[in-house]
């Protein structure tokens, strides 16, 4: 039963719903995993969101436990689904948000690059009054951001590399159009988490911490860096749909290192945290 009253027939594909989340933004949160990314992190534990149509893996049985009703065959990842059939699964929950301080966040994969659907959604959410966040790699054309600038409550934004070549190499993008989207969400006063990936080897250079904190120091909307420690929890997938695997056997950092580097972070005027 809808508990909207106009019917949203707007299509978008996603690959994952996930209830009760803890660590996507403040409070208890329903997280809506968009499918699609342009990026290709070398640490990336969702491989099988990369694409942004349903995708069949034969026989690999990859999919993420996706809720009842978003599960396809077992073998494929990722549904076509209604704006409104989304919005059911929000509402289910509204109580745990109103008691949590939570909401909805809407992740991937890359949610900007399906921006109508994306849209809609935030929409919703709005008018709605329940709170919502943008998980976002940062990297889209300025059109798909500015088309959903005003909505959010919050942006969940991605630093993984500041030296652009490096992030080439270990994204498979450039980070100067990241930078200038930052930017802009900064210069629109929206609430931002900054979240970087610490992965031993890459990310975890002083060289790019401290450049990454110098940079985060000429923004004025952050109110909190989550520094995330790279986990093997997707490492199993990569064989299992067949794709390279090119950070096999690194390990996750520990608890005292992770504190070294919060050290660094710790000078901004913001909330720092380990883990999201
Ligand atoms: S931005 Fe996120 S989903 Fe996209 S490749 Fe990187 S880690 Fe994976």
């Amino acid at each position: 039963m809808l508990s909207h009253k106009n019917k949203i027939d707007t299509k978008g594909v996603i690959f994952d719903l996930k209830k009760f989340a803890i660590h996507d933004g403040p409070g208890i949160r329903t997280t809506i995993f968009f499918k699609g990314c342009p990026l290709r992190c070398w640490w990336c534990h969702n491989p099988e969101s990369h694409k942004l149509l349903p995708e069949k893996f034969d026989g690999c049985n990859t999919r993420r436990g996706l809720n009842h009703p978003f599960s396809p065959n077992e073998d494929e990842v990722g549904r076509e689904v209604t704006a409104d059939e989304i919005i059911n699964e929000i509402e289910k929950d509204r109580i745990f948000y109103d008691e949590s301080g939570g909401g909805v966040t809407f992740s991937g994969g890359e949610p900007l690059m399906q921006p109508d659907f994306l849209k809609e959604l935030l929409n919703y959410c709005k008018s709605s009054e329940i709170n919502s966040s943008v998980d976002t790699s940062g990297y889209s054309v300025e059109d798909s951001l500015k088309k959903i600038l005003d909505l959010p409550d919050n942006f969940l934004f991605d630093l993984k590399m500041i030296d652009d070549e490096l992030h080439q190499k270990y994204t498979s993008v450039s980070n100067k159009r990241i930078h200038k989207n930052l930017k802009i969400i900064d210069d629109a006063e929206k609430n931002i988490f900054i979240r970087i990936p610490v992965v031993p080897g890459i990310t975890d250079s002083e060289e790019n911490l401290f450049a990454t904190r110098d940079f985060i120091s000429t923004l004025n909307n952050v109110s909190e860096i989550d520094l995330l420690p790279y986990h093997r929890a997707g490492e199993g997938k990569y064989n299992k749909i067949n794709k390279e695997n090119k950070l096999d056997k690194i390990m996750t950092p520990e608890n005292g290192y992770m504190e070294e580097i919060k050290k660094i972070f710790n000078e901004l005027n913001c909330k720092v945290k380990i883990g999201g």
